[in-house]
């Protein structure tokens, strides 16, 4: 077998010419920097599998980095989130660390840079510094800060950090440049002033370095050589440069790729935390969210989100992904891995009048009929009287109906072909039982009956269903691009869980496997709910739908 080549991506050509060229010792160290106020979504799961990808394939490693410079949105709930969901993606970190573990280091930093006259502090309010800045086409102006003394500037970020001020009475900017056509160069503020508890440092610090001061300099205390992010931060990357340079401290270096977009989706933390404090889903893991965790309690699979990241690759331009390339990967994974299991969703009785009264036959289903060699089996009991599903029968069936109608036959799936002979309805017109009669001769697998049938359709034995609770999901948003919306809630698709309360499974769901998938035939994938399933009722999620039914409904519309 010949191997496939695959292409190298942007990061991966620089990375092979830094190793070529001796840079960074021949190292790879790249890290994930997580900030540690959200749950993380599938978009960061790109930047995951980028990240730690990469440090696997060039021999390297990589560090979680939580950058927890925002006291006020951050809390470890969010932190033990995220290393629960990198854990669960399939990956290792080196080191784990915290931006707040550098706080000293940074602060002497911001130090020497006022000792070498390259910082100051500045007492102007936000407003006054946003328009001393100019815009991009007039330059800057100084304040009247800017000409402090070394002395004076040492003295008063010593107080700053002692407490002597309220927040925004003064901040410390670095002096670059107030004329340069790059804003971020435009002394950039590197410290404020904020009086909050911080999840891991308590009340220690009352001033916090700014992203564009801490994120950089974290990279060159862990002497990161590949520092991954996304396109927004490439006008930050002067700035990077320019720190790193005038500290002269260990010269990681910045690359930018595309975030990813994904339609009928929002992917900012902001957006996704307003959905769980407005109670518009149940929370961070609810499993219409995008966030590794819904996709887990959807009963998505590692692999599975793996495989999408490898698919959709690295671009250096922003792009929008079409979910319906994720819904592909899940389906392909558990079409491979899911069992095999019968459930009715929306239940009629089908009575077989010539089986035996009280007669029970274990028939025998494979788990998964995909898998070489087999995959194992469960028995399923058969019986007199079966939940069949509602649509799986019609009074009046047009030609190509292959399911029951009076006078058609169809296969019990792993059973009998049956008849139908007659049909019982109540006061408002609606179905409430089927009738037919079975032939003897022909259990699938050992069928003589020489009889001939077009339809399978599934059931559950009336007296050994179990009843459980499904959860039917569809996307949250209505609109392929809802963030682009004034109000991207406008589009929230009012559809997007129907619940059936009592549907029938198989008895040996009842043993359902946590985390596994199920395929319920002709229906779907499904998984547990563990979280809200009780011995008594067990709920179970629709993961996905067998067809990419969405492109048909569009094409419809
Ligand atoms: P959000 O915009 O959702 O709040 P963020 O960038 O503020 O995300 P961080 O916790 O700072 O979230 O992100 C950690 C890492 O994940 C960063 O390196 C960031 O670039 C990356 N990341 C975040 N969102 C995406 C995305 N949609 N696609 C790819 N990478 C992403
Ligand atoms: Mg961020």
């Amino acid at each position: 077998m010949v191997e496939e080549e695959k292409s190298l991506n942007f990061i991966e050509e620089i990375i092979e010419e830094d190793l070529r060229s001796g840079k960074h010792e021949g190292r790879v160290l790249t890290r994930f920097p997580p900030e540690p106020n959200g749950y993380l979504h599938i978009g960061h799961a790109k930047s995951i599998c980028l990240n730690f990808g990469l440090a696997q394939k060039y021999n390297g490693k990589t560090n979680l980095r939580f950058d927890d410079t925002n006291p006020v949105t951050e809390d470890v709930e969010y932190v033990e989130s995220i290393k629960k969901d990198i854990q669960w993606l399939g990956f290792e970190w080196s080191e784990e660390l915290y931006t707040s573990d550098y706080f000293e280091t940074l602060y002497n930093y911001a130090v020497d840079l006022i000792k070498k006259g390259l910082a100051y502090v500045d007492d102007s309010s936000a407003e006054e510094i946003a328009a001393a800045k100019g815009s991009p086409t007039v330059p800057g102006t100084p304040t009247p800060y800017r000409s402090r003394s070394i002395e004076e500037n040492l003295q008063l970020f010593e107080e700053m950090r002692a407490g002597n001020y309220q927040d925004g009475e003064k901040v410390l900017r670095v002096k670059v440049d107030l004329e340069n056509p790059n804003m971020h160069m435009r002394d950039p503020i590197i410290y404020r002033i904020k009086h909050a508890h911080h999840h891991r440092t308590g009340n220690q610090w009352c001033i916090y370095p700014m992203y564009d001061f801490a994120h950089g300099q974290s990279d060159s205390i862990e002497k990161i050589t590949h520092s991954v992010c996304t396109l927004e931060f490439i006008p930050h990357r002067p700035l990077y440069d320019w720190l790193i340079d005038q500290l002269d401290i260990y010269p990681s270096k910045q690359y930018e790729f595309a975030r990813l977009n994904m339609n009928y989706t929002v992917m900012s933390k902001r957006k996704l935390l307003q959905l769980v404090n407005e109670q518009v889903v149940e929370g961070w893991d609810d499993p219409r969210m995008p966030t590794i965790s819904g996709l887990r309690r959807r009963g998505y699979t590692p692999e599975s989100i793996r495989n999408f990241c490898e698919r959709i690759g690295i671009q250096k331009r922003e792009n929008m992904i079409d979910v319906s390339l994720l819904e592909f990967c899940i389906r392909e994974d558990l079409n491979k891995s899911a069992w095999r299991r019968m459930a009715v969703l929306d239940p009629i009785k089908l009575v077989i009048s010539n089986y035996p009264d009280g007669q029970v036959e274990e028939l025998h289903g494979e788990n998964n009929p995909e898998v070489e060699g087999g995959d194992g089996s469960r028995t399923i009991p058969f019986s007199k009287e079966l939940w069949i599903e509602r649509d799986d029968f019609m009074e009046d069936a047009p030609k190509k109906f292959f399911r029951l109608g009076p006078g058609l036959s169809v296969r019990l799936k792993h059973g009998y072909i049956v008849t139908c002979t007659d049909f019982k309805k109540d006061d408002q017109g609606n179905v409430t039982e089927v009738y037919c009669t079975y032939a003897p001769n022909s259990k699938s697998g050992e069928d003589t009956s020489g009889l001939k049938v077009k339809g399978t359709i599934h059931w559950v034995s009336v007296t050994h269903a179990k009843e459980a609770e499904v959860r039917l999901y569809e996307r949250l948003f209505s609109e392929e691009n809802p963030a682009a919306a004034e109000d991207f809630k406008s589009s929230i698709n009012p559809d997007s869980l129907s619940i059936i309360e009592k549907a029938y499974i198989e008895p040996d769901l009842e043993n359902a496997i946590p985390a596994k998938g199920y395929q319920f035939i002709r229906l779907g994938y499904f998984t547990l709910d563990a979280k809200n399933s009780i011995a008594e009722k067990l709920v179970f999620n629709r993961t996905v739908t067998l067809k990419d039914s969405w492109a048909k409904e569009v094409k419809k519309g």
